[in-house]
């Protein structure tokens, strides 16, 4: 492996610890992207409104939000867009867990419970056991408010809901079979002892911190979260763990890569996208017309035209950036072997012969050559053949807007489980890497 400087170490650890409270502020795709656009303000980016008429100046930072949960950062070029194109990166701000249904809250048995749907698909046996809070977005009846509708973020960090475990002597063969979980009966989370109340006691629950009444509550969108901060661990504190590193691990490099860049001549793009865990279909999702709209947008307030982008979309390269399957000593078996990605060991580059990952021979070519000059160490990873190959963004934006891909990412354990682990070198790298794309690509 390299060697690496203490100043190395020292930066990767600072900028693995600022992951770890990105995350921690950001427990649903709604609050990550409030803190994207808080950091994006405070770095001198001005929002641009879907609904408003845009006015972009050459060199200027701006961004724009679409849905609550997707967002799209910029610098805009100071060269013509035709003759330079877009450098982009991309990353996704949902993870897979546990959402409560609309109407959530029953009784069972004395017991209040809150029904819940799976979204995506995580590690379900991860949630049990676990100390969990609640995180999303309250509608709330307001009529001083458009429509009438105010939306709030909505976080409580503290533990108010569990799923606990059938003990081991209901449940003989749990360590042999694996725990299973009925979605339906089984994974209901325990809220409270009813104690006389009905299931109006939740919506009664929540209203108290939102100063408002049950009956202002018109919509919930809330998830089950973890409450256990971030951590670094091992005894020289080279890995890191926490919830959500599929994908706000990729997202906070995307950012931060985003922010460092300096007055390109090509336009810099960081693309932050809802929906990826459950296929991306939607206004907001990657597969939606979200950064087409806002290239377009983006390329008439600089004057350019049809052909004008066509031209810069030719000359453009996109970098998917998601999480990658970090080998895992304990499971040799489940890994191809000539493409084992090692924790530490540098940004993944990701191949399918599929397009199951859109990574093609010059962007791939690129991506490496812009590691080296970065100082960057990167590894290839393939799929084992008899496996079916997860996706991510990087084949849906380069199918919808025809640009050149390579899909990334930095080697982790235990994708989608609520408590995920990665190497603190590779986050840095794959900063690193991305703001090398971004600047120079
Ligand atoms: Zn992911």
């Amino acid at each position: 492996m390299t060697q690496l400087t203490t100043a190395t170490q020292q930066a990767a650890q600072a900028h693995a610890l600022d992951l770890l409270s990105f995350i921690d502020a950001s427990p649903s795709p709604w609050h990550a992207t409030a803190e994207l656009a808080r950091r994006l303000q405070a770095a001198g980016f001005v929002e641009l409104p879907e609904t408003d008429v845009w006015r972009v100046q050459p060199g200027g930072r701006y961004f724009v939000v679409r849905g609550g949960s997707s967002l799209v950062a910029f610098v805009a070029g100071r060269a013509a867009l035709a003759d330079t194109g877009f450098r982009l990166v991309g990353a996704h701000t949902d993870s897979p867990g546990l959402r409560l249904k609309p109407r959530s809250a029953h009784l069972a048995d004395g017991f209040l419970r809150l029904g819940v749907e799976v979204y995506g698909g995580p590690i379900l046996a991860t949630f049990t056991d676990r100390d969990l809070g609640l995180a999303g977005r309250v509608h709330v009846r307001d009529s001083s408010a458009p429509h009438g509708v105010r939306t709030r973020l909505l976080h409580v960090g503290a533990p108010v809901v569990r799923l606990p475990n059938l003990a081991i002597h209901m449940n003989r063969e749990v360590n042999e079979q694996g725990l299973k979980l009925h979605r339906q009966n089984e994974l209901h989370l325990l809220f409270a002892i009813a104690d006389g109340q009905g299931a109006e006691a939740f919506g009664q629950w929540l209203a108290g911190p939102l100063g408002c009444t049950p009956s202002d509550l018109l919509h919930l969108e809330l998830l089950a979260c973890d409450t256990q901060p971030g951590t670094l661990w091992g005894p020289h504190q080279q890995f890191l763990a926490d919830s959500q590193l599929d994908n706000l691990a990729s997202t906070h490099a995307g950012l931060q890569a985003l922010l460092a860049v300096e007055q390109p001549d090509h336009t810099a793009v960081a693309a932050f996208f809802d929906h990826e865990e459950v296929g991306s279909e939607s206004a907001a999702g990657a597969a939606g017309s979200f950064l087409q709209d806002t290239l377009t947008r983006l390329a008439e307030a600089l004057g350019a035209g049809a052909s004008d982008l066509a031209r810069a979309r030719a000359r453009s390269l996109f970098i998917s950036a998601d999480m990658a399957h970090a080998w895992h000593p304990n499971f040799p078996a489940a890994y191809e072997p000539q493409h084992r990605l090692l924790v530490n060991g540098g940004v993944a580059i990701k191949y399918n012969a599929s397009q199951r990952y859109a990574t093609e021979g010059e962007g791939s070519a690129r991506f490496i050559r812009a590691c080296e000059q970065a100082g960057v160490p990167w590894q290839s990873y393939v799929h084992r053949s008899e496996l079916g190959c997860g996706s991510t963004i990087g084949p849906l934006v380069a199918a919808r807007l025809g640009i050149t891909t390579v899909d990334i990412g930095a080697p982790m354990w235990a994708m989608h489980s609520l408590r995920e682990s990665a190497g603190v070198l590779d986050s840095y790298w794959m900063y690193l890497a991305l703001g090398q794309m971004l600047q120079v690509g």
